[in-house]
């Protein structure tokens, strides 16, 4: 017969998470088996009262990554309590919350690391805290152990406060360490698990910005197709690193990727009023193929509903497709990233991307030439605008050699 008197042991892991990586889960596993407890919840704080969060992530992005990191393993669970609670998230406020969800037999464990031990005197209420729970204190590397014993014997003393600390390996990752690393675009690979990278690689967490890029992500994310969203958002990380790589604005060059195929879904019927409307011009390639049109269809769209103004952007959208005889640096990039984003698969990708790292133009060249080869077979003609790119970077890689 199951003994009713005994209620269950709950961990409750409180941390910003943002974003959590495997330090985080290994110390609730740590604890979870030590212990003996029958569940561990994760709570991501909403407004923590002891330091500022990243302001381009929201906490429903961090609930959402957490939720993806213990989703294999059924011990564990995570509560949206603090983060749907307005104002700053106090713990005992959270845990009077969680007390009246729970059976009253429950008893509640704090996991914290060993350092927080140290600073409960500064946690709202702290004596009422410790009589609603018990602490566990994970001691991390470079916690001063002497004074942390000094403080729990007196936090025992004071206020009867059950804390218990458990040894756990030592692993150096921080979400501020993850956050640098992000934005210095170094790996993050293994420090987290793989649907938490994946997560902060789709929604573009942690790095810098255009002002618009978030209101024309989720413009995007809505109207365009799923592939046709993929493709956008892998142009604008590769546009991304080939702007770095090149010394180019990795902030425009990003935005200018997501934008690039604004309007590549557009039927011919409204392809062919916005070529009128806007005065492109009909080259017999856009005649036969409307559709052909859609970077310089697309700058117009900007201009005429958004006021979009940035010129170098729109530019590299304008001429991504069939590119342009006096293309500038920055477009060229926006041509390049297109063709060899990671979702891209074609005979020659592969040599094409290794190039891209080496020589643009080069890249640009080989590419029309294969293009140009593919279209004659069709019996297709090429676009005016890329030959004569190209007449224009053949001569002048033949100055540069002379
Ligand atoms: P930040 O770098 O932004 O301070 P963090 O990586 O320390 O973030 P928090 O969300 O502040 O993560 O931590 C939540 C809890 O997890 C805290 O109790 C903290 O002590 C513990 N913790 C964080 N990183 C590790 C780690 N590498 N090993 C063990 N415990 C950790
Ligand atoms: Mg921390």
């Amino acid at each position: 017969m199951i003994n009713k008197t005994v209620g269950k042991r709950i961990g409750l892991m409180g941390g910003s998470f943002n974003p959590i990586h495997f330090g985080h889960l290994m110390l609730a596993e740590q604890i979870r088996t030590t212990i003996g407890l029958d569940e561990v919840i994760f709570v991501p704080v909403g407004n923590p009262p002891h330091k500022a969060l990243q302001t381009d992530v929201t906490s429903e992005q961090r609930y959402e990554m957490v939720k993806l990191a213990i989703a294999d393993n059924p011990f564990f669970s995570v509560s949206d309590i603090e983060i749907k609670r307005e104002g700053i998230s106090y713990t005992i406020d959270t845990i009077k919350e969680l007390k009246s969800t729970l059976s009253s037999i429950d008893q509640l464990y704090f996991i914290t690391g060993a350092d927080a031990i140290l600073l409960l005197e500064t946690w709202k209420d702290y004596k009422e805290l410790t009589q609603l729970v018990k602490f566990i204190g994970a001691t991390r590397p470079g916690i001063d152990s002497d004074a942390l014993l000094k403080k729990i014997t007196q936090l025992k003393s004071e206020c009867h406060a059950e804390i218990e600390l458990v040894y756990i390996p030592a692993l150096a990752i921080s979400s501020t360490d993850i956050r640098s690393r992000i934005s210095d675009e170094k790996s993050i690979r293994y420090l987290m698990p793989e649907s938490v990278t994946d997560y902060i690689y789709q929604h573009f967490l942690y790095r810098e910005h255009h002002e618009l890029f978030a209101p024309f992500f989720q413009m995007l994310s809505q109207t365009l197709s799923k592939k046709r969203f993929r493709h956008s958002v892998e142009t604008a990380h590769t546009a991304r690193l080939l702007a770095i790589r090149y010394g180019e604005d990795p902030v425009k060059a990003e935005l200018a990727g997501l934008l690039h195929d604004l309007a590549k879904e557009y039927k011919n019927e409204k392809m062919r009023d916005l070529i009128d409307e806007f005065g492109i011009d009909k080259d017999p390639a856009i005649v036969h193929l409307p559709n052909l049109a859609h970077g310089e269809v697309a700058a117009g769209i900007l201009k005429r509903d958004y006021h979009f103004d940035d010129e170098l952007i729109l530019e590299a959208i304008k001429w991504h497709t069939y590119g342009h005889p006096q293309i500038s640096s920055f477009s060229k990039l926006i041509y390049v990233a297109d063709i060899i984003e990671p979702s891209r698969d074609f005979e020659g990708v592969h040599y094409f991307r290794r190039l891209a790292y080496q020589n643009i133009d080069e890249t640009i060249i080989a590419f029309c030439e294969q293009c140009d080869h593919h279209l004659a077979e069709k019996q297709m003609a090429i676009h005016g605008n890329s030959k004569k790119m190209v007449m224009t970077l053949l001569n002048q890689r033949k100055n540069d050699n002379e």
